[in-house]
């Protein structure tokens, strides 16, 4: 008879939640905090090296639990600095993260999902179709492993200053992972990063936003992409279930009461489809109801796309106007697209469950 105990992955449990489990195996709790410096602060896996834990307690965690990671399965490494890695998250799957240095601060941008589900129709992640959620601890295993690679924190100097949820998949419809994720990123035990410093990007889950905001302290980015229903059912199908109008309504709450200073809208300018002046003063309209930054993303191209992106002088054009009603906007600055690790362009190599690639394929050899 196969008496193994399951081994706890301590990479899938949040502070509160590994306090809870030595207690479950007969330790007192502050052992997590214990094991969490050692992993989140120093960078540390192995178990035997952990001197601070009493003897009788290093010698038995091997069998209790383990401290897994996503594999590095490759790293590139753009012209202007940008870190690509994949990670092998088995079962022939892999998803990407970006590291972006910028003077002043590193951005982390994190996977959420093997693929999408939500197929917005200028994105490169929809296109390849969706797998499953990813683990907490692949998700804070992304954090991990390029800490490693940049250096552990050491010398008070970090590497990564900033999390974005803005890699693969969308972070709101795996909650249940993705929140004990963003604990570690936010907890002195963890990153200890501020709230500012970590962000949620969504094309829009009207309900998970409202857990969001009662669970933790993040910021907001809501991907827009359009100020008109209509337009917007084509790019975010998911709007033909959270409309606009509920939409704009789940950020106020999310404003509301705390001093959450303000939600961050994307908006891909893709050209002759969102880039019209008229768009940018509806924008306006929408904008003023909650208080807003938006962040202009040239559309960044990637095989098999009809879109382009907007002429410069159209961007210009676009952010001027949004500038003119009053309302910060900023145009997000291509980084990384010599090695595919733009915005948009992250599809990772997975096994597709929505067999969306193959349907792709099909039309086109019908249609060619
Ligand atoms: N699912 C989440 C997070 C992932 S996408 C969301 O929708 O917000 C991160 C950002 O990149 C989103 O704003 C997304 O709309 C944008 N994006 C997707 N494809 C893009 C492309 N091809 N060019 C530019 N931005 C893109």
């Amino acid at each position: 008879m196969d008496t193994a105990v399951r081994q706890q992955n301590l990479f899938d449990l949040a502070p509160a939640a590994m306090a809870d489990w030595f207690e479950s195996i007969g330790e007192r709790g502050f052992r997590a905090q214990q094991v969490l410096k050692w992993v989140y602060h120093q960078g540390v896996t192995d178990f035997s090296a952990m001197h601070n834990l009493s003897q009788t307690l290093r010698n038995q965690l091997p069998s209790l639990a383990s401290l897994e990671l996503p594999a590095i399965q490759s790293q590139q490494v753009s012209k202007d600095g940008t870190i690509k890695w994949l990670f092998d998250v088995g079962g022939e799957n892999a998803i990407e993260t970006v590291f972006i240095p910028e003077s002043g601060r590193g951005t982390l941008c994190v996977s959420s999902q093997v693929g999408c589900a939500l197929n917005c129709s200028f994105c490169a992640t929809g296109a390849q179709g969706f797998n499953r959620n990813l683990s907490t601890a692949e998700i804070i295993g992304q954090v991990w492993q390029a800490a490693r690679v940049l250096g552990h924190q050491r010398n008070g100097e970090r590497k990564i200053t900033n999390v974005v949820m803005m890699g693969m998949g969308e972070p709101l419809l795996n909650l249940d992972a993705v929140l004990p994720a963003l604990e570690l990123m936010r907890d002195d035990l963890g990153y200890g990063l501020a709230s500012r410093r970590v962000t949620v990007s969504t094309a829009g889950l009207v309900p998970a936003i409202d857990v969001l905001n009662q669970t933790l302290d993040v910021a907001l980015a809501v991907s827009l992409h359009s100020p008109i229903d209509e337009l917007r059912n084509e790019l975010v199908p998911l709007n033909k279930k959270y409309p606009i109008a509920e939409l704009m309504a789940a950020c106020q709450r999310f404003v509301k009461d705390k001093h959450k200073r303000s939600v961050t809208f994307e908006y891909t300018l893709i050209n002759g489809v969102n880039d019209h002046p008229e768009h940018a003063r509806r924008l306006i309209k929408l904008l003023r109801q909650v208080p807003s930054k938006l962040n202009l993303i040239p559309f960044n191209p990637f095989p098999g796309t009809a879109y382009r992106c907007s002429k410069p002088e159209r961007i210009e054009r676009f952010q001027q106007i949004i500038m003119q009603g009053n309302i910060i906007a900023t145009v997000r600055k291509t980084r990384g697209d010599d090695i595919d690790a733009a915005c948009g362009q992250l599809a990772g190599d997975f096994n597709d469950r929505t067999r969306r690639r193959q349907r792709i394929q099909l039309q086109l050899q019908a249609n060619a």
